[in-house]
């Protein structure tokens, strides 16, 4: 199996807010409006898999599935930690 670009650029969009900070990534909360082109379902499994099998970050992921939002898929929150 290999997983989209999709959750790689999700995840270092968010890592890079989190440095920027000057602190760790340690949630991030995702958004999947009407245009989204992936399923919550398939969005976690790429999340896991690069967590299991590219050694990128524990962060936690969160999403939201809010089909009457004209929008793709959009970062609406990190959380980090020192
Ligand atoms: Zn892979």
């Amino acid at each position: 199996m290999h997983e989209s670009g999709l959750a790689d650029r999700l995840l270092a969009l968010a890592e890079a807010e989190a440095r920027a900070r000057g602190k760790r990534l340690v949630g991030v909360k995702v958004r999947l409006g009407a245009l989204a082109a992936t399923a919550p379902e398939r969005l976690r499994a790429d999340f896991e898999h690069l967590r299991e099998h590219h050694g990128r970050t524990g962060a936690a992921l969160e999403i939201e599935v809010d089909p009457d939002r004209p929008s793709g898929v959009e970062i609406v929150g990190i959380e980090v930690a020192d």
